[in-house]
């Protein structure tokens, strides 16, 4: 297989998805299609040459020339603001991709499958419930999902109808719960990751996204409670 090459791509719809998220649906022809948890580079190009490129998780998954990204504005970030607030239907930049191999989802895996997301990491999680979803196919999933308060729930609507489905989602809320709420509010630590996820003699395979220090202290909460580190992927956004 030839490794990806820059593709150009144009915004075919972008549209809220929170108060600071958007989501954008890129137009890219040739696009090769791509599986659940890949990610994709962006390329932007400014008119005085100047360049910037950022890697985004690709929520959609399959063939299709249509790509999904879900993209979360970063305090004085320099691409998420563009992609968030200024970039409209129409523009252009490039992509490159599919890329990445190790923080995919395999619809013939049997496990039972446990997702951790920390904010805008529910993007290649998604991609992989979506899959899930449509394939009817795979083990039993669970979603763990770690936001500020309800607000800032990417995708919240669609997450709350697989909730009513077969897919067992837990919400955490760091700084606000919603009205009614009687859980804890706050960061997750040891024992609420434990209480929320697959126990590890069920060998799940769980996937653990978000910023840096979610993915990490979310991982060795596992680690800790007896999951096989190599049953437990990660994939870290940056940040703190
Ligand atoms: C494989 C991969 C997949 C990714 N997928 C997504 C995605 O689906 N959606 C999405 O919104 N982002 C995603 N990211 C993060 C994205 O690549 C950028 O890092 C993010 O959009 C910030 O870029 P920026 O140019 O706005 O900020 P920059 O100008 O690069 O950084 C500004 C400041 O923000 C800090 N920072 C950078 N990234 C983050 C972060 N993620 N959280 C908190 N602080 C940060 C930096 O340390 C810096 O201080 C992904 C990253 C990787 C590596």
């Amino acid at each position: 297989m030839s490794a990806p090459r820059w593709m150009p791509a144009r915004v075919a719809e972008a549209v809220p998805s929170t108060a600071h998220a958007r989501v954008l649906r890129l137009a890219v022809p040739g696009w090769p299609g791509n599986l659940p948890g890949q990610h994709l580079d962006v390329r932007l190009t400014a008119e005085d040459g100047y360049q910037a490129e950022r890697s985004y998780s690709i929520a959609s998954s399959g063939p299709g020339e249509l790509v999904e990204l879900a993209v979360d504005e970063v305090v004085d970030g320099e691409v998420s603001h563009y992609l968030v607030r200024v970039v409209e239907p129409g523009d252009a930049m490039e992509v490159k991709g599919p890329l990445g191999a190790y923080f995919v989802w395999d619809a013939g895996d049997p496990s039972p499958v446990q997702l951790v997301a920390g904010g805008s990491g529910i993007v290649p999680l998604l991609a992989m419930l979506r899959a899930r979803v449509a394939g009817g196919v795979g083990g039993p999933f669970r979603l763990l999902y770690s936001v500020r308060s309800a607000a800032d729930a990417m995708y919240r609507d669609e997450i709350d109808a697989l909730a009513s489905g077969d897919i067992e989602v837990t919400w955490a809320y760091t700084r606000a719960a919603p009205d009614g709420w009687g859980g804890r509010v706050g960061r997750l630590g040891p024992t609420e990751v434990a209480a929320a996820t697959w126990p590890p003699d069920q060998k799940p395979l769980t996937y653990v996204c978000g910023p840096t220090g979610f993915v990490e202290a979310a991982a060795d909460a596992l680690v800790a409670a007896g999951h096989d580190p190599l049953r437990v992927r990660t994939e870290r956004f940056g940040g703190r």
